[in-house]
């Protein structure tokens, strides 16, 4: 038997996006002298995922003169620098590898800025292995996307396992589609949808997740 498999979603789970979204726009508006609705909109378009192509639009609607690919990068290097994940998540996953199991993380998005945020708030080294979409072609809630965070981990989904994550499609919906048991980080303000298949635990954070899962790995393994 395979040691037990938790992965773990990144964006507002591991790391909070949200709130270091809202202080690099703010950053962004202040450096290229734009306003209050231009901080609106560049908000609006980079809150749920941003890609280089993004900045085509940014740059077209704030009239900038630097390149699309220019404020990318400065994005990708300004978000992993911004961006940290809380010391007891990080000593959590060194407890939960300690403990026996063997832990990844799952994300959408692009490859560069994905990486650079887990090798800048270093849980690239709590971690037994991550698997970012942008390597490829298959996304969350796609089975294979967790298949191949399973494979970098160096185990497999045949045993099933956890996955915890803030997103009630990419994270629950597809981690239980993937045959593994999940983990809602609902950070204590929203409600599940009730048309949806319920996630097996809701938990205000990752730290919360953790705990949950550190008391009993053979209990945990037995549930269905
Ligand atoms: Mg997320």
């Amino acid at each position: 038997m395979r040691p037990p498999l938790v992965l773990f979603d990144l964006d507002n789970t591991l790391v909070d996006r949200q709130g270091t979204l809202a202080s690099w726009v703010a950053g962004f508006v202040a450096r290229h002298g734009l306003g209050e609705v231009e901080y609106e909109y560049v908000l609006g378009l980079v809150r749920e995922r941003t890609y280089p192509a993004t900045f085509e639009a940014i740059r077209a609607r704030c009239d900038l003169s630097a390149p699309a690919s220019e404020l990318w990068d400065t994005y990708c290097r300004d978000i992993a620098a911004m961006v940290s994940c809380p010391a007891e998540v990080l000593d959590g996953l060194d407890e939960l590898r300690a403990a026996g199991w063997r832990v990844g993380v799952a994300t959408n998005g692009m490859a560069d800025i994905q990486w650079a945020k887990l090798r800048a708030t270093r849980i690239v080294d709590h971690v037994d292995g991550a698997y970012v979409s942008g390597e490829g072609e298959v996304r969350k809630p796609e089975a294979g996307h967790f298949a191949l965070a399973a494979q970098r981990c160096g185990t497999a989904l045949s045993d099933g396992g956890w996955m915890v994550g803030d997103n009630p499609v990419n994270d629950v919906g597809g981690g239980r589609a993937a045959g593994l048991h999940t983990i809602w980080i609902a950070h204590g303000r929203r409600p599940w949808d009730p048309s949806a298949p319920a996630p097996d635990h809701t938990v205000s954070c990752a730290r919360a997740a953790v705990d949950l899962l550190l008391p009993g790995v053979s209990r945990l393994r037995g549930r269905t």
